[in-house]
């Protein structure tokens, strides 16, 4: 330890310095109070053994400057005197020396006052340690709170945010629990459903938006969410004015601070247009694909319409599933008929053989008009044997239909598929030779042909 005496008396400056020395001191002796203060000044000492009476600034002056000197670490004082009265060791204390040693020196007084002097350094040395632990961890603490401020205020801010967000988002949002109950409503779900956010804060959904119809979906899908699973439906919800609007419904888990789900948001789209525009689109399509395969004079299938038909019956029995027949008619003399009563009378006749066809054809054939005042009947199942009665049947319903011009016939072709054949267009062919053959017979009549017979004719 370093030590700064300061003795004007060169006899006793020497006698402790010695003593100093000896007991382990790194000692730095100076002249009087003035000295002392420089030296202390350039380089302050945990230890200052000072005279008291010294020429100039004297042991209590040196002192007093000493303490006004605020430096780290303390500086241990203790003043050598004679002075032994009360009020001067008083007034020594009052100027800030710790301690007192007699003159003449004493070696056994001397080494226990530095013993306490390094009791107290040292305590000092382990304060001041603890001080600065203290005051470290203070600042630490006080940024930690700073920090928990902040993110209290942050967290504060985002809510403020996320409730805006929740209130002004234009799609109907609510929070429910368990039980359906509603603890939230935003502006957009009284505006779809009518209901104000007063009315219906813990009111259950059942009683309010959910139909009796949905009542255990919905249940369904609150349990799902109270396990931590989201959906989406789509689905139909009550008004508070009785009506009802499709809504696309999303519910989604809200979790309490400890991660547990204490209940869920719903925020349901209202999809009404959107579901009225599809069901006119469906319908207008709908109508619009009936009027691609459907005769405008006859209301029958168009031409196109009996392709495709005969291309799947023709794929079927190619599969060997199926069979059928295909029969072709063709009016007579109906030239002749336009010609003496008109194109309008012609159109009549036309509609009129359409009828009775749709009339005497079993429910599962497929009549069209396949060009001009060409009609045919696709019999699906049908071998030839069986269709022949059918056409026969037509023929003579169509003889026998009253007309207000005068008696309307037709001629026949009846064909099979037959498995040599290899497209739709085939089997229309043979009923097309077949009809051929009717019309040379004299017309009104039916005529088959089996493929085999028309390609022996061919
Ligand atoms: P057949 O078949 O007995 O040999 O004699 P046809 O006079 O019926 O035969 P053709 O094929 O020569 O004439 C068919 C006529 O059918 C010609 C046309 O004026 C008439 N026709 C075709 N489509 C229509 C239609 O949509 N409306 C009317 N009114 N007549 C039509
Ligand atoms: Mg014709
Ligand atoms: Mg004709």
């Amino acid at each position: 330890m370093r030590v700064l005496i300061a003795e004007d008396d060169s006899v006793s400056r020497l006698v402790l310095r010695k003593a100093l020395e000896e007991m382990g001191y790194s000692v730095l002796a100076a002249k009087d109070g003035e000295e002392a203060w420089e030296l202390f000044q350039k380089h302050p000492f945990p230890l200052v053994i000072s005279d008291w009476m010294m020429p100039g600034a004297d042991g209590i002056e040196l002192c007093r400057r000493v303490r006004s000197l605020r430096e780290k670490g303390y500086t241990y004082f203790i003043l050598l005197t004679a002075r032994d009265s009360k009020e001067d060791r008083l007034h020594a204390i009052e100027s800030g020396a710790d301690d007192f040693l007699s003159k003449p020196l004493d070696r056994a007084e001397l080494a226990s006052r530095l013993s306490v002097a390094r009791r107290i350094l040292d305590m000092e040395h382990r304060l001041r340690e603890a001080n600065e632990e203290l005051a470290r961890q203070k600042e630490e603490l006080e940024l930690k709170t700073q920090a928990l401020e902040m993110s209290q205020e942050m967290i504060q801010q985002a809510n403020l945010r996320f409730r805006e967000l929740f209130e002004n988002v234009p799609v109907a949002c609510y929070t429910f629990d368990a039980g359906g109950v509603i603890y939230e409503w935003n502006r957009a779900a009284a505006l779809l459903y009518g209901w104000q956010e007063y009315e219906v804060l813990t009111c259950s959904i059942f009683d309010t938006i959910i139909r009796e119809e949905d009542r255990e979906l919905m249940q369904e899908l609150i349990q799902r969410v109270m396990r931590g699973d989201g959906s989406t439906v789509e689905s139909v919800d009550r008004c508070r004015d009785g009506s009802t609007r499709y809504v696309l419904r999303s519910l989604f888990p809200l979790h309490g601070s400890a991660g547990e789900v204490v209940g869920g948001i719903c925020a349901s789209v209202d999809i009404t247009q959107r579901v009225e525009y599809e069901r006119e689109l469906r319908a207008l399509n709908e109508r619009l694909e009936s009027l691609a395969f459907t005769d405008a004079l006859t209301g029958l299938l168009n031409h196109r319409a009996m392709q495709d038909h005969l291309a799947e019956a023709f794929a079927r029995a190619r599969r060997g599933e199926d069979t059928f027949s295909f029969v072709l008619l063709d009016i007579d003399h109906f030239k002749r008929f336009n010609d003496t009563y008109g194109h309008q009378a012609g159109d009549e006749v036309l509609r009129l053989v359409a009828q009775v066809l749709q009339d005497n054809t079993p429910s599962d054939s497929l009549v069209s008009r396949y060009g001009g005042e060409e009609l045919s009947v696709l019999l699906p199942g049908y071998r030839l044997k069986d269709a022949i009665p059918v056409a026969e049947n037509l023929r003579q319903a169509i003889a026998a239909a009253p007309n207000p011009y005068r008696q309307i016939t037709a001629s026949f072709g009846v064909a099979e598929y037959m498995p040599y054949m290899h497209s739709p267009s085939d089997v229309v062919e043979v009923a097309d030779a077949a009809l051929y053959e009717a019309k040379r017979a004299g017309r009104n009549c039916v005529r088959p042909l089996l493929g085999g017979a028309h390609r022996q004719a061919a």
